[in-house]
């Protein structure tokens, strides 16, 4: 079995129903927090956008694998946190250099 294109980077928007949670203003940040799920596979993928317009190439995000459970406990706010404790996570944009590479660890998600 090969492997769904959402397991691959580059990720193209129209593959994904998107479900908008709402927007992380912690730190005075604008991020854009959404389950976009699968429309050939039905995964969940928590996905985190932000940028900074006083900042070129600030863009960045992050895309994370969750379960229906999880969708339903998170909240803008702790999406960042929880896409850092997930086992691995997509991430890319301009801050990046990337259409998308997979990772590990801390979500930088401040300027
Ligand atoms: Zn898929």
């Amino acid at each position: 079995m090969s492997e769904c294109r959402c397991m691959t980077p580059p990720f193209y928007y129209l593959d994904y129903d998107s479900q908008s949670l709402g927007v992380d203003e912690t730190n005075g940040r604008f991020g854009e927090v959404t389950i976009e799920t699968c429309k050939a596979c039905g995964r969940n993928w928590l996905h985190y956008f932000v940028e900074y317009p006083s900042f070129s190439e600030s863009g960045r995000w992050y895309r994370g694998l969750v379960t229906p459970e999880i969708v339903k406990l998170i909240t803008p706010e702790r999406a960042p946190e929880l896409l850092a404790r997930l086992p691995w996570h997509f991430s890319g944009g301009s801050y990046f250099r990337t259409t998308g590479r997979r990772g590990t660890g801390p979500v930088m998600v401040d300027p």
